[in-house]
């Protein structure tokens, strides 16, 4: 069986059993790729679909399979070359969740999707919807703009020593400087007062340092936006128990996953939120749960993230009055007391299943909420949705300079003090033994008895002569000797200087 069925497109509705809907200028169709998903993945697809075709949305769907069926046929990255071809040819993407296989040996096909398409930013919407969703913040309304390609995401990591596992988070500036912008264009395009950064630059000075940096001077740029940081750890906190004090966030990749998570929570339920996954040549809409198992073939799902994802997507491919009409519609049925067991409260009049709560949003298009907010989309400018960054020309450092190695080595049970002795005895000419840290906490000199020791030790050397520069052929030198007196040498970082300014962490401590 082919992994693609080309769909007839969804045919722009002609006259309906509701009278009020206003019918929008026939819009162009547009090719979608349309993952169905695992799980309840198929229940809400088909509902958002269902809805999606009434309302009159001007898609051409492109079934593509990805997922449980295709790790299963033996494909580790569960994603079939012909649905790379759809995914590259359609460049959007409507997405039910999928579940990734536990166990090694699986890659995570979203992480997938969102790195190798240039996903960058993932725009979660979380806001409440009181009083007919049960919700502890009835004023919330929040944009988490979370950055989905680096940090801890990249995946590499590594078993270095007996006990000791790496996993390293990269940051970059040109990844911080792109997150950044969008988190404020969206901000203005979107009427947004104000953007909060989140990180946590008291402990990762230089990762996320960079990021709040890079937040402080674009943001300077947007004079009509107010802009504040918090530490990620109150930030989630203040999130938690105000979330109504908060309008746009923008976090790093792992913060971001976490934030939107408990947001969407706190507005009522997982099952409420969509997302936007967007880059400069490609989007994908998916709702932020995932594929419920536990659910799975009872058609109790609430549809609402994939649909709300869906009228993101609406936007994108300039659509915005069938947008209107599908999100003015579910506002009135959430009103109307029509609720999926997960939202379901003191307001509910009669609860659904996934395929009835769609038929309400379908019976409802054409009106609009009578309490809640309605949502008013213009149509975006046929410019591109994402305001392409600008073109990455930032010159290298004109001197980078080499002062210094920090040597990563392997050894159990070992006092820091007869270490040093060693390493002292091996060191090369030029160089000198600066300190060592045990899991960055500075044991020699002057280390304290009471601190806990690994068999991972990070040995710094530095220039004999302070502030001097040292050589590559030193560090190779320096490595030979400590190779051949049996030192288990794990890596190496170098230290170096860009412009005069130090590029490297100071150990715990100095
Ligand atoms: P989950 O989001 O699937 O479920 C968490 C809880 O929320 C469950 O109690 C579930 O019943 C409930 N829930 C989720 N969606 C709901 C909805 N639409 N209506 C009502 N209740 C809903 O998270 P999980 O159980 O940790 O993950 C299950 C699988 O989904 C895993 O294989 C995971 O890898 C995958 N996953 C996929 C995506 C994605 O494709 N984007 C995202 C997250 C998790």
């Amino acid at each position: 069986m082919s992994a693609i069925s080309l769909e007839p497109p969804i045919p722009a509705r002609a006259s309906n059993a509701n009278p009020h809907v206003r019918s929008p200028p026939a819009p162009p169709p547009t090719p979608v790729a349309v993952v169905h998903g695992d799980g309840i993945g198929p229940e809400i697809m088909a509902a958002t679909l269902d809805v999606l075709s009434e309302a009159g949305a001007g898609i051409v769907p492109h079934s593509i399979d990805l997922g449980a069926g295709v790790y299963a046929a033996g494909n580790t990255a569960g994603i079939t070359e012909e649905a790379w071809d759809s995914v590259r040819r359609t460049r959007v993407i409507l997405k039910a969740p999928v579940t990734t296989p536990s166990g090694g040996g699986y890659k995570s096909l979203n992480v997938t999707l969102r790195k190798s398409l240039g996903l960058y930013a993932n725009v979660r919407p979380c806001a409440s919807y009181a009083p007919f969703v049960p919700t502890l913040h009835p004023n919330m309304d929040v944009v988490i703009v979370r950055e989905n390609e680096e940090d801890l995401y990249a995946g590499i990591e590594h078993r270095q020593t007996d006990e000791v596992y790496q996993c390293l988070k990269l940051i970059t500036r040109p990844g911080c400087e792109r997150i950044v912008r969008h988190a404020f264009e969206y901000a203005r395009s979107h009427g947004r007062r104000k953007v909060t950064c989140m990180v946590k630059d008291n402990i990762m000075k230089m990762t996320d340092g960079l990021f709040h940096a890079v937040f402080e001077e674009i943001g300077a740029e947007y004079p009509d936006i107010e802009r504040e940081r918090y530490i990620i750890d109150i930030g989630a906190a203040r999130l938690a128990t105000r979330p109504e004090r908060f309008d746009v966030i923008v976090t790093l990749n792992l913060y971001g996953d976490i934030l939107s998570d408990i947001a969407a929570e706190l507005a009522g339920s997982v099952g409420l939120a969509g997302s936007a996954n967007v880059g400069e040549h490609a989007a994908m809409f998916e709702a932020i749960h995932g594929s419920a198992p536990d659910l799975a073939g009872k058609g109790v799902a609430n549809p609402s993230g994939l649909l709300l994802s869906a009228v993101m997507m609406l936007v994108h491919i300039r659509q915005a009055q069938v947008a209107e009409s599908v999100h003015n519609a579910w506002l009135r049925t959430l009103e109307d007391g029509i609720h999926t067991v997960d939202v379901a409260g003191a307001r509910t009049v009669r609860r659904v299943g996934t395929a009835e709560f769609a038929r309400a949003v379908i019976d409802r298009l054409g009106d609009r909420p009578r309490r809640l907010r309605p949502v008013i989309y213009h149509e975006r400018p046929a410019a591109p949705a994402v305001p392409a960054p600008p073109s990455y020309a930032r010159a290298p450092a004109a001197r980078k300079a080499l002062v210094g190695v920090d040597v990563f080595v392997h050894e159990a049970g070992v006092a820091p003090d007869l270490l040093a002795e060693r390493l002292r005895q091996r060191v090369a000419p030029g160089l000198r033994l600066q300190m060592i840290t045990n899991r960055g906490v500075k044991v020699w000199p002057h280390g304290l008895p009471e601190t806990f020791c690994t068999d991972h030790w990070r040995c710094r050397f530095v220039a004999a002569q302070a502030e001097a520069e040292i050589g590559h052929e030193a560090i190779v030198e320096l490595l030979a000797r400590l190779t051949r007196a049996g030192v288990d040498v794990i890596k190496t970082e170098t230290l170096c200087t860009f412009d005069g300014e130090r590029g490297y962490a100071l150990g715990q401590g100095q």
